[in-house]
């Protein structure tokens, strides 16, 4: 009697903690979107280029998430906007069949902001939620955009200055014309080449940093991974498994994330 007292009990207290989680996670949600749409109405709150700034004032509930894990990376909460897009991005959309609202994004050339698309916002949950901003936080923590920006320069930069070496050798040694030619467009088609796949590979491994930024703030791989498959179902069709795609990709395959971070699971829990 008292066993079966005791099942009942934990039955009972297991679905409604898991109810009470789920409740406030989609309580969150509903908090936040109703926010923006009261945003919005007001014609005070700042909306440019399709964006709507996120602010403490308008939007405290989603501000204050961001605010609490920028806390928590050792960061500056940088400007927040949420992005519902204009004409010209439905025109897009509709062309290239891909909805650029699902999707999330950091940059930090002049001043540092995350921007969630609004169709991502309304598919993702709380936890979710979180997990797109602590990757995006993530990047700017590591000043992904300038250091980006920096290297793909430098490179364009080294290859400019490959082809002026190259010349002054072909004048110093009176190289024939054809030659020349020939040696300079190898050069220059290699060498933009190799600098695209490093800027590619660069773009990728600064994913699995903001991955791994993530991780450290909800300690749960699951989250992201929901989210990432979220945006990849709407956004992405099947192009990952090709060699081409994965070569020019700026992104790491949604396995390869998944498996980095089971790694840290792993490393966490040992
Ligand atoms: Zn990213």
């Amino acid at each position: 009697m008292l066993f079966k007292q005791y099942l009942f009990m934990t039955l009972a207290y297991s679905f409604f903690t898991g109810c009470a989680a789920y409740s406030h996670d989609s309580n969150m949600m509903q908090t936040i979107q109703a926010e923006y749409h009261a945003s919005v109405q007001i014609s005070a709150a700042r909306k440019m280029f399709g964006k709507v700034i996120v602010n403490e004032q308008y939007n405290p509930t989603l501000y204050a998430a961001v605010q609490e894990i920028a806390h928590q990376m050792g960061i500056k909460t940088p400007r927040v906007s949420l992005f519902k897009g204009t004409v010209f991005t439905e025109m897009m959309s509709n062309f290239a069949g891909i909805d650029f609202r699902m999707n999330a994004y950091a940059r930090g050339l002049i001043t540092d902001e995350i921007t969630i698309g609004l169709t991502l916002l309304s598919h993702l949950t709380y936890k979710e939620l979180r997990a797109v901003i602590a990757h995006e936080l993530g990047h700017i923590k590591h000043n992904h955009s300038i250091k980006g920006l920096a290297s793909y320069l430098g490179g364009y930069l080294a290859i400019l200055g490959g082809e002026h070496l190259l010349r002054n050798y072909s004048v110093s040694s009176n190289m024939d014309t054809k030659k020349y030619l020939l040696i300079n467009t190898i050069y220059t088609t290699m060498s933009t080449y190799a600098l695209l796949i490093y800027t590619y590979k660069k773009s990728r491994d600064d994913e699995k940093t903001a991955d791994r930024e993530a991780f450290m703030i909800t300690k749960n791989k699951d989250d992201l991974i929901q989210s990432l498959k979220k945006v990849k179902t709407l956004a992405h069709a099947n192009h990952e498994r090709s060699w081409l795609y994965r070569t020019f990709s700026t992104h790491p395959s949604i396995e390869e994330r998944e498996e980095a971070l089971s790694q840290l699971q792993i490393n966490l829990t040992a």
